[in-house]
């Protein structure tokens, strides 16, 4: 069954031609998840064909624009093509005032039901279980509220050993405290929004650096680790790239359209 992430998105703040800001299409054993959804989402979505009815789940890290701007038209385009099915979103409080007042004020109903999940919790959260999968929501360390996703295959049969984990952890500091809840995670999503040449850049903005993205993966015991969320600054991301293997190898920088297959690292 099918465990893999692709990228929508892999700039942080300001788009590029080749780069666009934050999104993923995750599927974990064919339970698809959008996690964030900066503008221009659903243009990469088709972009990269990929079937966007089949998004259950839309989970927003955070409301800095980079990771959000997208959402109203992505709602507005599962409306317009007529979609019933109910569709699941979890992010911050205030989320769900936004999305509200934009509804309201367009005088749109939609033709389908939105639950609205609010991420509150100081501590890790099971937001989602069924009998494949489990996503756990966690605090990051940013300048607003802002959390990571752990996502957990359960099924053990016997031809499947060992279940396969992803971590989504943009944006934030370099952050300890997260260590124990994505120990041993098979393929972990740090931002590595700077080079180190820039380390009071990201310690000022509550970002990482490629070498503490690297730090992270190394200090929980990642089978690979996932560099994004770069800064418009770099047309080349290999300098950051090459930072973060001199810490832990097995290190691949994302890249807009690219699929990678999460294998158990057990
Ligand atoms: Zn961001």
């Amino acid at each position: 069954m099918n465990f893999s992430v692709t990228i929508l998105g892999s700039n942080s703040a300001i788009p590029s031609l080749s780069r666009n800001p934050s999104a993923q299409w995750l599927n974990a054993a064919e339970r698809i998840f959008l996690i964030d959804c900066a503008e221009g989402t659903q243009l990469q979505l088709r972009r990269f064909h990929l079937h966007f009815q089949r998004i259950k789940h839309i989970l927003i890290s955070h409301l800095h624009g980079d990771h959000y701007y997208g959402l109203m038209g992505l709602l507005t385009t599962f409306h317009l093509l007529g979609r019933k099915e109910i569709l699941h979103l979890y992010g911050p409080p205030e989320l769900s005032d936004i999305v509200n007042l934009q509804l309201e004020v367009s005088l749109t109903r939609l033709l389908y039901p939105l639950e609205f999940h609010p991420l509150v919790s100081a501590e890790p959260e099971m937001i989602f279980t069924d009998e494949r999968v489990e996503v756990t929501a966690f605090p990051l360390l940013h300048s607003i509220p802002t959390y990571g996703f752990l996502f957990r295959e359960k099924i053990r049969l016997r031809n499947y050993p060992a279940c396969r984990s992803y971590a989504y952890c943009s944006d934030t500091a370099y952050d300890e405290s997260i260590i124990p809840l994505i120990k041993g995670v098979d393929l972990v999503y740090h931002e590595a929004t700077f080079h180190t040449e820039l380390q009071e850049q990201a310690r000022n903005r509550l970002h990482s650096t490629a070498a503490e993205a690297a730090t992270i993966a190394l200090k929980c015991g990642a089978g690979k680790l996932l560099i994004g969320h770069f800064s418009a600054r770099y047309d080349s991301i290999q300098p950051l790239l090459d930072e973060a293997r001199a810490v832990f190898p097995e290190t691949i920088a994302a890249s807009d359209g690219e699929t990678i297959q999460i294998f158990s690292k057990h």
